[in-house]
């Protein structure tokens, strides 16, 4: 070999390299080869990596039951105890169908559990959907019904929901295929009346029709960018036989059908009892007759088998969502206070009034934060440029003298 060879990759010459072995057209030398060979190693082991956590998608993790599942939901989300004990349930099986599937096992096929809760708004529906995605790391994607169409109408086709789903995983059908998706105020393609032949809502029982493919499992080409712009667009298929359906609703009124339902069935009297039943506690009997009487046709409430419901939010819930979930609010603007070297305390006091406005406000936990907002702003405004205030505490005249200078309270008083 001549003397003035040297590695191809590095440079190297004979005489500074232990070995040079020579290629057709170079060299290359002892320390480069150790080092593609680490190259090639860690590469593989990444591929095996992904391609082990794709297989692992939408398994349950190991050792899991219902009951873990609803303790994971206890730390994110109060109260609501029927409501998880049915979804933790309906994902238990969900995912044990898959695994049966994986195993082809099929002699006996379990059917898909979709979820259906009925609620009214800003009592957890979507937060429950959000978590339990969360917990079994699948992609989620929450979409609303009201802007689904009948296919040729203006507005969107059934079919993007599932192009959420895709953007939701970067477009990696297998994940998708195992996803979960929440389909928020399904109510509001209720049929106007339960007697199809008199007035015929098209549109409402259109989108219905279309989801009945969707919820009960079908290969369905889907838009990858939804919508109807991009005309040219290349469809995917995707099958949704083991995509998980929540869907949620917060079905203004059924508690009159259920009502009704409930004093008729007392053969013919009016039951006492049932006569001066809050209304607010009605929703705990809901069926998939009632939810029928309201407008979902009788198909589609076949493909939601699990049906459950969730409770109007209390003074004392809201106090509790304040205050505990593992990212409750007030811990959040507790630790950005303590990011600035101040210990920010909420009196009781304080925290129950922010309670109270947002049930006199009726914005449900939803307003919890857009309250708290207006309270602590001002205090996040001066805090980085005040010095030695190392404690700062929040109490109800505080609470009240800062919300009363806010929007919200203005608003109210204008109207
Ligand atoms: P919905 O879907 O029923 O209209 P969301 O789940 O979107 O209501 O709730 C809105 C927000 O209110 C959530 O992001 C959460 O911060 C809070 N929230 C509502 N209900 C609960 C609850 N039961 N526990 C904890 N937080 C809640």
């Amino acid at each position: 070999m001549e003397e003035n060879v040297n590695c191809s990759f590095c440079g190297r010459t004979k005489k500074d390299a232990l070995v040079l072995i020579a290629g057709l057209n170079g060299h290359i030398c002892e320390l480069c080869v150790e080092q593609a060979h680490d190259i090639i190693h860690s590469e593989l082991e990444d591929n095996s990596d992904s391609s082990e956590a794709n297989s692992k998608l939408g398994q349950l993790p190991e050792g899991i039951t219902p009951k873990k599942i609803n303790s994971f939901l206890d730390d994110y989300i109060i109260g609501q105890t029927e409501a998880k004990k049915y979804l933790s349930v309906a994902v238990y099986n969900h995912y044990k169908r898959i695994s049966q599937q994986l195993k082809g096992e099929d002699e006996v096929e379990i059917e898909k559990s979709n979820v259906l809760f009925v609620g009214r708004t800003g009592t957890g529906k979507t937060l429950l959907a959000k978590t339990i995605a969360k917990m079994l790391n699948v992609p989620f994607a929450i979409v609303d019904a009201t802007v689904f169409t009948e296919a040729g109408y203006v507005g969107e086709d059934v079919e993007s929901i599932l192009s959420r789903l895709l953007q939701a995983c970067d477009y990696d059908v297998n994940a998708a295929e195992k996803g979960i998706v929440y389909i928020d105020e399904i109510d509001k393609i209720a049929r106007k009346s339960d007697n199809p032949s008199i007035t015929r809502d098209v549109s409402g029982e259109g989108v219905q029709q279309g989801l009945l493919k969707l919820l009960e499992g079908a290969e369905v080409n889907v838009p990858p960018y939804g919508g109807r712009k991009h005309p040219e667009q290349r469809m995917i298929t995707i099958n949704t036989e083991n995509i998980l359906f929540i869907c949620g609703g917060a079905f203004d009124g059924v508690e009159k059908i259920i009502a009704r339902r409930k004093n008729t069935s007392v053969i013919g009297y009016k039951s006492q009892e049932n006569a001066v039943e809050d209304p607010e506690t009605l929703l705990q009997y809901v069926n998939h007759h009632d939810l029928k009487q309201f407008g979902l046709i009788p198909e589609l409430l076949g493909r939601v088998p699990v049906l459950t419901y969730l409770n109007p939010l209390t003074k004392e819930t809201l106090v509790s969502i304040l205050t505990k979930p593992k990212n409750a609010i007030l811990k959040q603007y507790k630790k950005l206070f303590e990011l600035e070297g101040i210990d920010l305390h909420f009196t009781n006091g304080a925290i129950e009034y922010i309670a109270e406005q947002a049930l006199a406000y009726k914005l449900g936990a939803r307003g919890l934060r857009s309250i708290c907002e207006a309270i602590v702003t001002d205090a996040m405004y001066e805090a980085p440029s005040m010095d030695k205030v190392e404690r700062l505490v929040i109490d109800k005249e505080y609470a009240k003298r800062e919300f009363s200078k806010s929007k919200i309270k203005k608003l109210d008083e204008a109207a």
